[in-house]
């Protein structure tokens, strides 16, 4: 098969590959689609430290099974899946309580193992056993499919910054997952979305997707007062920092309301993780900072039927669609403003 080796940092290669083939407690899909990914790019640029090179990645994959082995008794050649990458062990501390997010001996796909920058890819034991291969509802293409994971993401932020019916929900950053975000948040009832991006191009591309009731560029004005302005001077209920940026997340601690709570949603880059702010906002302002990254198999399923059910799009994210041998290119364009989704088809 032809798959995208990273062979190192920055260091990727289509080549030749021997064929997966399965145990007989593993499968193997034709990977259809492959959504490239924040991080994606991230771990392109600067490695991951739970990735080994040579490494395909590649997480957000949705394909059609060709092989399965002769002990997996609930799957069929011929089904079409996508595939929770994060895998949980099933039995720590968290996965027994019901945070499989929070597993202490999480394996992923495209990281601990090969992902879908490839024709193929196996689909290990451990994702089989804990509910990570779902079917992909008859109404949706593979590449909706693919976009499962972002949205599970997503839900996984939401749930954990509590984002309820009647919330005014601030989101930063008009990438895909703020597009996402900002979809989800309607889903749940908020009485008011407001979107804060510095790109005019990104505002734009969301714009047409999606319909924001307020929209604030902070290169052009003050943040703080306008926020204040749309929120009866109170401030915003949940804020989600969909972005890697530092100024962004210091930002998100100034328009958040007294008791409102806000969601570090995107990681800094891992030479500057630390940002400054006036501790006293929270002793007086009451307010909760989480964090969130990634989401546990059962936000995928219900991923899934959210997209299916037409309740959030993501066809409409896909900007851009490529063969596996432009998957650098594919980098490229998915980091820069003029994209949002990039698909892979191998
Ligand atoms: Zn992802
Ligand atoms: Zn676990």
């Amino acid at each position: 098969m032809k798959a995208a080796v990273l062979k190192g940092i920055e260091d990727l290669e289509i080549k030749d590959m021997p064929n997966p083939s399965p145990s007989p407690n593993e499968m193997v899909i034709k990977v259809k689609t492959c959504t490239i990914c924040g991080t994606d790019i991230r771990v392109y640029h600067y490695g991951h430290k739970h990735i080994n090179f040579p490494r395909i990645t590649g997480h957000e994959v949705a394909g059609e099974i060709v092989e399965v082995g002769n002990e997996v008794k609930d799957y069929k050649k011929g089904e079409k899946v996508a595939v929770a990458p994060a895998i949980p062990c099933g039995k720590c501390f968290y996965c027994r309580r019901g945070m499989q997010s929070m597993c202490l001996n999480l394996k992923a796909i495209g990281y601990h193992y090969n992902g879908g920058f490839a024709e193929f890819m196996l689909i290990p034991e451990d994702a089989i056993q804990n509910g990570c291969v779902n079917r992909i509802p008859k109404n949706l293409s593979f590449e909706e499919a693919s976009l499962a994971e972002p949205l599970a993401c997503a839900i996984n932020g939401q749930e954990l910054s509590k984002v309820y019916l009647g919330d005014t929900v601030a989101i930063i950053g008009a990438g895909p997952l703020g597009c996402i975000h900002i979809q989800l948040a309607k889903v749940k009832g908020t009485s008011k979305i407001i979107l804060i991006e510095i790109s005019e191009k990104r505002i734009e591309l969301i714009q047409k997707i999606v319909p924001i009731e307020v929209v604030i560029n902070p290169s052009r004005e003050d943040i703080v007062k306008r926020v204040k302005e749309e929120t009866g001077g109170r401030g915003v209920d949940k804020i989600i920092v969909a972005c890697s940026n530092r100024k962004a997340q210091e930002q998100a601690l100034l328009i958040v309301s007294p008791r409102g709570i806000v969601n570090f949603f995107g990681g800094l880059p891992k030479g500057e993780p630390f940002i400054k702010f006036n501790s006293n906002l929270v002793h007086y302002g009451e307010f909760y900072v989480v964090g969130t990254h990634g989401s546990a198999p059962y936000h995928n399923e219900l991923a899934l039927n959210l997209i299916s059910q037409k309740r959030i799009k993501v066809k409409e994210l896909i900007t851009h669609r490529l063969p596996l041998k432009k998957l650098k290119e594919g980098i490229h364009l998915a980091e820069s403003q003029e994209s949002l989704k990039v698909l892979i088809e191998p």
